[in-house]
């Protein structure tokens, strides 16, 4: 789960992380106020978007007086914010962060986010901080330094203190430097994190170390014990229909194709997306509806499945195991009643009551394209997309 700069930035204060003063407003007037409470100028507006390259994106301006600090909220609420991260169809901004501007000397990139392959926390740091860091890793990756933590150990001073050396810190940008990567490791373990990354952290004029951005990412299945995290959670930021299927508890990752796809475990639905592609066509999801689901569960899978309008056609590729054919036959009759079905359904069956699921749905009136095996339902599937755009 992703949450806003303004949130994050929070986090870090009451880890003891230190961020420019500032706070949310979703109206001009608010921003105005929240500029107010700052004293003096001068301010930096900011879009409160899940989505790094704003700056760029035009998304964050800079005022000298509250007044100022207004108009520019003025210009940057309800803008279509286009950043590489957002996709071409942009983020319309409905809050920005209001705070005082830090008088940047200089811009360094910090982060901790796990590595799978080493198993463990990493703390990544780069003196090409404030730009794009994916560039820097392409173009110079020596400017890159990562320290693996150990989690017995967790962060310790002497690993902060070497990283802090190489990004050619002054000992007195250090001595705040160790306390910093501490903090923000405590906040990364104690919230079940999977990232945490300030860029840029900035050295002022003063020598202090401020983040200037913040950004938090968490582990979603550790959200049940983070209710205070789990309660920052903003559903416009979120594709509808992923936060749907959250709500049926449902292994839902939204896609840009045009093939819904209903399959129950995780290694054959990313088998079948594989093979979508490999006759051509383009998977509109990745849905693994369980091994236990419930007729009500599967009905919930197949209207969001429904209401996706770039849904040309539905592949519906169940090996019943645990899982029975009936049950998804049922689920699948349940929800084309409640809703109108336009498009048609290619069904592989297999396994537990295969028998019975398919006369559940070769009796209900439904378009079913009936497939041999795995091979066979998808090619249908892909050529029945194909010819309904020829
Ligand atoms: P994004 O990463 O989405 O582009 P940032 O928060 O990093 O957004 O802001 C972009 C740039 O704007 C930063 O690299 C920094 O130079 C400047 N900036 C952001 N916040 C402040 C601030 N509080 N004071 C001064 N400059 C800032
Ligand atoms: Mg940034």
């Amino acid at each position: 789960m992703k949450i806003h700069e303004y949130q994050a930035a929070a986090l870090f204060s009451a880890y003891g992380v230190r961020v420019p003063e500032g706070g949310p407003a979703s109206t001009p007037a608010e921003a105005e106020a929240v500029a107010r409470t700052l004293q003096s100028g001068p301010f930096v507006v900011k879009a409160q978007v899940h989505s790094g390259g704003r700056g760029k994106a035009g998304g964050v301006k800079f005022a000298n007086t509250p007044e100022e600090a207004a108009q520019k909220a003025g210009e940057i609420l309800g803008m279509t914010l286009v950043t590489k991260q957002t996709g071409p169809q942009g983020r319309v901004v409905q809050k920005v962060l209001v705070s005082r501007a830090v008088n940047i000397a200089r811009e360094y990139y910090l982060s901790l986010t796990v590595d799978g392959t080493r198993e463990r926390v990493v703390l990544i740091a780069s003196p090409a901080g404030g730009m794009e860091i994916e560039e820097t890793a392409k173009t110079s990756p020596e400017k890159i330094f990562t320290q693996e933590i150990d989690p017995y150990l967790g962060m310790t001073g002497y690993q902060a203190r070497e990283m802090g050396k190489k990004l050619g810190l002054s000992a007195a940008e250090v001595k705040q430097f160790i306390p910093l990567c501490k903090n923000l490791y405590r906040l990364f373990t104690e919230k079940d994190c999977s990232l945490v990354e300030i860029n840029p952290l900035a050295v002022d004029g003063a020598g202090d170390l401020i983040a200037a951005d913040a950004k938090v990412n968490f582990d979603d299945n550790a959200l049940f014990r983070h209710a205070d995290v789990a309660a920052m959670r903003d559903p416009n930021e979120e594709d509808a229909r992923e936060a749907e299927a959250a709500k049926y508890d449902l292994n839902y990752i939204g896609l840009d194709g045009d093939i819904g796809c209903m399959v129950n475990g995780a290694g054959l639905a990313m088998a079948t997306m594989d093979i979508i592609q490999s006759f051509g066509g383009s998977p509109a999801n990745f849905l693994d509806v369980g091994g236990s689901a419930t007729a009500e569960k599967v009905a919930g899978a197949f209207s969001i499945l429904l209401a996706d309008s770039k849904v040309r056609c539905i592949f519906i590729n169940i090996f019943g195991g645990i899982m029975r054919c009936d049950v998804i036959a049922e689920g699948v009759v349940e929800a084309a009643r409640k809703l109108a079905v336009k498009v048609p359904l290619v069904v592989r069956l297999e396994g537990t009551n295969a028998e019975a699921g398919k006369a559940i749905l070769a009796g209900s009136g439904l378009n079913i394209v009936a497939a041999a095996d795995m091979a066979d339902g998808a090619e249908k599937a892909c050529r029945l997309v194909k010819g309904a755009s020829a």
